[in-house]
């Protein structure tokens, strides 16, 4: 054996790596980036706010000052504390190894967000994927019924769902986090928020099983790396402890703490892509053979058709696209369900109409 087969898990060894391509030189519309930069203004006041930081000390632990900015700007309800994560990717990491006792499960539905299941295998728990109806809402009674069997001890909501951009139906997701009750957490993760303009934030004071996830990557600062969730106090406290003491770095913290001062920008950026998305929306859908599902996030989930070509016509759309320098996500390998669909993230109107534009060419 060598070393590697002596030393790193079988299930490990059996990974391929998460595949980012490289997006150089292309329109980029496959990560759910914002497009919009900062503008000259607020460069000048990160740039002297980042040049002030003490990079010599550690973090000051408790993250205290960048917390209640976050808390009083994200509408945290009053009493309830966050623990803070290098995105929520590491949120997620956190949970799992927090829950990970022998034989604890990890549910989530499906198609989902890939990090749910990653991150269940990474500490050793069974992850159970409970599929979507057809049209990608909850399939509520498969949903209790798996909860039934497996009691899981992670249950995990996307709200909106990604890939698909489903908003839930919030009556079902409140069923199935009390059908869990005491025997699991439900995190609804709430990465696309500012665009779908509900959220279970301000209901944490009515499950105490309920975990809310946010990160301000969607909204414009993927780059800093910041996810931060709430809970009753009494799990907050037990997810902190297998966090690392510095995860989160001081750049990130000046960054934040200058950035939320001009949370407006922010939000008006996410208003302009949330209206962008109703048109691209309706331009997409009045194209034949082009099915449009509703999103409440960034990103449109498209399912393309033509009687005449392959069964595998997404991908010849998308090869096409990338001829056209044109990166959006193929997701059709990633679950039955989404067969020949394609995620578009949703951008500027001139970055929209250059894909459209590419797209219409795709399509024949
Ligand atoms: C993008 C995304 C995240 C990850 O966000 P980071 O804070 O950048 O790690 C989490 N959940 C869902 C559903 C996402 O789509």
């Amino acid at each position: 054996m060598s070393l590697v087969e002596n030393i790193i898990r079988a299930d490990v060894r059996a990974l391929s790596a998460y595949h980012v391509p490289d997006a150089k030189g292309f329109l980029k519309l496959d990560a759910m980036e914002n497009p919009y930069t900062l503008t000259p203004a607020l460069q000048q006041a990160l740039a002297k706010r980042l040049s002030e930081t003490a990079l010599n000390r550690y973090p000051v632990p408790n993250y205290l000052a960048m917390k209640e900015a976050l808390k009083t700007n994200f509408g945290v309800p009053d009493g309830y504390d966050l623990v803070l994560g290098n995105g929520s990717d590491e949120l997620i990491a956190m949970i799992s190894i927090a829950c990970a006792k022998p034989g604890a499960k990890v549910l989530a539905p499906m198609p989902g967000f890939v990090m749910y299941a990653m991150s269940a295998q990474f500490a050793g728990m069974e992850f159970v994927g409970v599929p979507l109806n057809a049209d990608f809402t909850l399939d509520k009674a498969a949903m209790l019924a798996a909860i039934a069997e497996h009691r899981p001890e992670i249950t995990y909501l996307a709200y909106p769902n990604n890939p698909t951009g489903t908003l839930f139906n919030a009556a079902d997701m409140e069923e199935i986090i009390s059908a869990v009750g005491d025997s699991g957490v439900v995190i609804v993760d709430e990465a696309y928020q500012p665009f779908a303009q509900t959220s279970f934030m301000s209901r944490l004071p009515e499950f105490s099983n309920l975990v809310v996830m946010r990160t301000v990557s969607k909204l414009g600062l993927a780059g800093i790396r910041l996810g931060y969730m709430s809970a009753s106090a009494a799990l907050l406290q037990e997810f902190d402890k297998v966090r690392p003491p510095y995860n989160v770095n001081v750049l990130t913290e000046a960054a934040i703490l200058c950035l939320l001062e001009h949370a407006d920008v922010f939000e008006q950026q996410a208003a302009q892509l949330r209206s962008q998305r109703s048109q691209l929306s309706s331009q997409l859908a009045s194209l034949s053979g082009v099915e449009v599902f509703p999103s409440a996030a960034n990103f449109l989930l498209i399912r393309v058709s033509n009687p005449k070509k392959s069964e595998t016509y997404g991908n010849e759309v998308f090869t096409k696209l990338l001829e056209q320098k044109i990166l959006v996500k193929n997701v059709g390998k990633m679950h039955a369900l989404l067969q020949n669909c394609l995620r578009i993230t949703v951008s500027t109107p001139e970055e929209n109409a250059q894909f459209l534009h590419a797209f219409k060419l795709a399509l024949d």
